[in-house]
């Protein structure tokens, strides 16, 4: 079995065609498909794809450091409200939380703040979470180092950083989400993931974004993650079934999924 840990198929990319992509995901073999969310205004698809089968889809709640502006507190409100967390089945994570400085990094005090509020929030609940770092290593590492041992945990999603970053992620015992960026030709994932234990990565999409090869610059959907465990095996030397086995069994140990 496989599992798609970071998954947008919620999203409106998707409404033409969604009960067919979770058909393609199924059959080749996705048998679970992680949630997360971006912000109040997509709470509600979120909510009722997840509601169509609490067997195959699993939640994450949080605000999305690109959405975070100077209006922040009140989106938070709203999401870590206990109607939002009423109107969500299967919430395993606190995520997609984190900072972003790519494309804009006007909001960097509110990201910063909006992103230590959701860290305490997962602490205190008992939640592992879902981390969104893009052009932001050293200040995410920064926000975490009062977390060190709170015994929090999580992945930090779509990595994309370099080996020696990778080992501080693995010391603070976290995962490593690995996509469809491993499939790219000029990648450096295939080398750090090749001096990373297996037993520390989890498989995702970040569908529609991030198509893995053969279908880069397409539409990505969770069953593309076939192709993403098709690469670590090549990579690694090891059997397909493996990957899909070690990575799905890492995914149900991070999130609590039976
Ligand atoms: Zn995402």
């Amino acid at each position: 079995m496989l599992i798609d840990t970071h998954s947008h198929i919620y999203s409106e990319e998707f409404d033409a065609d969604r009960n067919e992509t979770v058909a393609r995901a199924k059959a080749v073999g996705v048998g679970k498909i992680v949630l997360p969310n971006i912000d109040c205004s997509s709470l509600e698809r979120l909510s009722s794809l997840a509601k169509t089968d609490e067997n195959y889809f699993y939640v994450a709640n949080g605000l999305h450091p690109t959405s975070v502006n100077a209006d922040c507190k009140k989106e938070l409100d709203v999401i870590f409200s206990e109607a939002t967390f009423g109107m969500l089945p299967n919430v395993v994570a606190i995520g997609e939380i984190g900072m972003d400085l790519y494309w804009d990094d006007t909001f960097v005090k509110e990201q910063k703040s909006a992103f230590d509020f959701q860290l305490a929030y997962a602490t205190e609940h008992g939640l592992p979470v879902i981390i969104h770092c893009r052009n932001a290593f050293a200040q995410i590492m920064d926000v975490m180092d009062a977390y060190r041992s709170s015994g929090l945990t999580g992945v930090f999603h779509c990595f994309s950083e370099d080996y020696e970053s990778a080992r501080q992620v693995l010391d603070m015992g976290y995962y490593i989400g690995i996509g469809g960026v491993l499939t790219y030709k000029k990648s450096v994932l295939p080398e750090v993931v090749s001096q990373i234990p297996l037993t520390s990565i989890v498989l995702e999409t970040d569908s529609p974004y991030l198509a893995p090869v053969p279908h880069r610059g397409k539409r990505n959907e969770s069953a593309f993650v076939a192709c993403v465990a098709e690469k670590m095996s090549s990579i690694l030397g090891c059997s397909y079934d493996d990957v899909c086995e070690i990575t799905s069994g890492n995914a149900k140990k991070l999130f609590k999924i039976a």
